[in-house]
């Protein structure tokens, strides 16, 4: 079966959850005490599509999938996780880490000039963290780490996009819509 994605290269959303899996494991076993989980979303995405064409977004998709693994270390493992979501695993990978390497992917995604033929467009992304420390608070189950970094790219939406949120651990009443 394959483990990585046709278009960008990165790991599937399959191989991704397989590896939280083998991830959450080895913190069970104190092996580490950190680990982060980055979700990183394109803003507007669905603009590019309808502006230039599906072509053109796929040329946006492969080449945000290239800077985010460029900006990701070795250890770490990078996926696309939907559509035009990423995902990045940081083993390792305390609270600070990750808004270093979150603030530095959204600022290399909306400073690349994207060439696809003719046309050239600029990205942004979104991203939210969460994070596993185990002095502080330890989260077990997978599902949870993914709900509070979903939880955090959703505030970082809402907040205007272009922007990195952390889970806060905190309830937070909805943010209203326009
Ligand atoms: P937001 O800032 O809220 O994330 O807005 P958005 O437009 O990025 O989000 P939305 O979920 O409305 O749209 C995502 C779009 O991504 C819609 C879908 O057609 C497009 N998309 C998903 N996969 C691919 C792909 O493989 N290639 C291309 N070109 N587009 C894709
Ligand atoms: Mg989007
Ligand atoms: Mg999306």
């Amino acid at each position: 079966l394959a483990h990585t994605d046709g278009l960008t290269g990165l790991l599937n959303h399959r191989t991704f959850m397989d590896k939280l899996d083998e991830t959450f494991k080895l913190l069970d076993r104190d092996e580490y005490k950190h680990f982060s989980l980055l979700m990183i979303d394109i803003d507007h995405f669905k603009n590019i599509n309808d502006s230039y064409g599906h072509p053109v977004g796929d040329v946006a998709l492969k080449k945000v999938a290239d800077i985010i693994k460029d900006k990701a270390r070795n250890v770490d493992f990078v996926a696309r996780y939907g559509g035009e979501e990423f995902a990045i695993g940081m083993i390792g990978g305390k609270k600070e880490d990750a808004r270093e390497m979150a603030e530095r992917i959204r600022e290399a995604v909306k400073n690349t000039a994207i060439i696809a033929g003719r046309i050239t467009i600029n990205c942004k992304v979104s991203i939210g963290v969460a994070t596993v420390d185990k002095d502080v608070k330890d989260v077990r189950k997978k599902e949870d780490l993914i709900r509070q970094a979903d939880d955090a790219l959703y505030c970082a939406k809402n907040a205007g996009r272009d922007k990195v949120f952390l889970y806060d651990g905190k309830k937070r009443a909805p943010l209203s819509s326009s």
